[in-house]
């Protein structure tokens, strides 16, 4: 069986085109959205990620500034920087790297983000905000995977989905906006009984789990819809998602690449949000 890739590198740099063209209005009249990107400590694979981030704003033209912290850095100093971001005229959107060095509380340091510049969306604000379905920041991961089955013309209603994972970042919010745009959401977890059997049953079958190659074909519906958030690292060191990918593309319909599945969508729809706070601070 042929499937279709759902390619999130195309659509996220299609994204970035129009985000350009927004972002260019906006310069006209001397607005600039700006994001602050926080990091504490020396976490590499952190690292990788808060570098790439700055590199997509520039391609956009939102101004990124980093706030670099020592791993020693007290939760009094995160929390009084973020006291002052929030304050900051120039700064729409904040975000805080994960993980945080372990002595410093990252449920507080969230909470600690004003609400209308949490572009990650994990303020508890913003998250009884999507479920109440009226989400001002969608979260990025779940928003990107949205993006990449509308794109692909896929529309949930009514369709059985299964998402492999519950955490606070990608499972449960997920389920979230699946669940608003009409799918039947079944979530799973490490204590789930007989996964494969419930994974079997799923018309979109969304992995975050965190184990690389742990999705095999014997998980997956013929015909089904494979949505692979996962990023780990085989055996050989090479970066895969969960999902092991040349078994289970022989029977599914569509199916993310990883890389350049939901990592790239991920990546846009943090731009997005930066771009709908500079919006919303701005009156537009
Ligand atoms: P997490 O560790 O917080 O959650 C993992 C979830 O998987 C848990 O809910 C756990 O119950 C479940 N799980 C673990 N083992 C299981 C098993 N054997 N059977 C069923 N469920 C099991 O992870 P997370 O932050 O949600 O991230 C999940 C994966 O997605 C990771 O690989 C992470 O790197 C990746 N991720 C990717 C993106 C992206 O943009 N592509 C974004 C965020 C996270």
């Amino acid at each position: 069986m042929s499937y279709k890739l759902l390619d999130g590198k195309d659509l996220a740099a299609r994204m970035k085109k129009t985000m350009s063209k927004e972002v260019e209005k906006l310069a006209a009249e001397a607005i600039v959205p700006g994001l602050a990107v926080v990091i504490a400590g020396n976490d590499p694979a952190s690292r990788i990620y808060v570098n790439m981030k700055k590199k997509d704003c520039e391609e956009v033209g939102i101004k990124s500034f980093e706030y670099a912290l020592p791993e020693e850095t007290s939760e009094e100093e995160l929390l009084g920087l973020i006291d002052a971001l929030n304050q900051d005229s120039a700064i729409d959107g904040i975000l805080v790297q994960l993980p945080l060095p372990e002595h410093l509380d990252e449920a507080k340091v969230i909470r600690r983000i004003s609400p209308d510049k949490d572009v990650d969306a994990f303020h508890p604000f913003n998250v009884g905000e999507l479920m109440i379905g009226r989400p001002i920041f969608a979260p990025c991961t779940p928003a990107g995977v949205m993006e990449l089955l509308k794109d692909a013309n896929i529309d949930v209603a009514g369709k059985n989905c299964v998402i492999a994972g519950r955490s606070n970042i990608v499972g449960k919010p997920m389920a979230m906006l699946m669940l608003h745009d009409n799918a039947t959401v079944t979530i799973c977890h490490s204590q789930t009984r007989d996964l494969k059997a419930v994974c079997k049953e799923a018309d979109i079958l969304i992995s975050a789990i965190g184990r690389a190659d742990f999705i095999t074909d014997d998980y997956v519906k013929e015909g089904a819809i494979i949505i692979d958030v996962g990023i780990n690292r085989n055996a050989e060191g090479k970066v895969t998602g969960d999902v092991d990918f040349p078994k289970v593309s022989k029977k599914a319909f569509a199916i993310t690449p990883v890389p350049g599945g939901v990592g790239p969508m991920t990546r846009a729809m943090l731009l997005k949000n930066t771009i709908k706070a500079c919006n919303m601070h701005n009156k537009k």
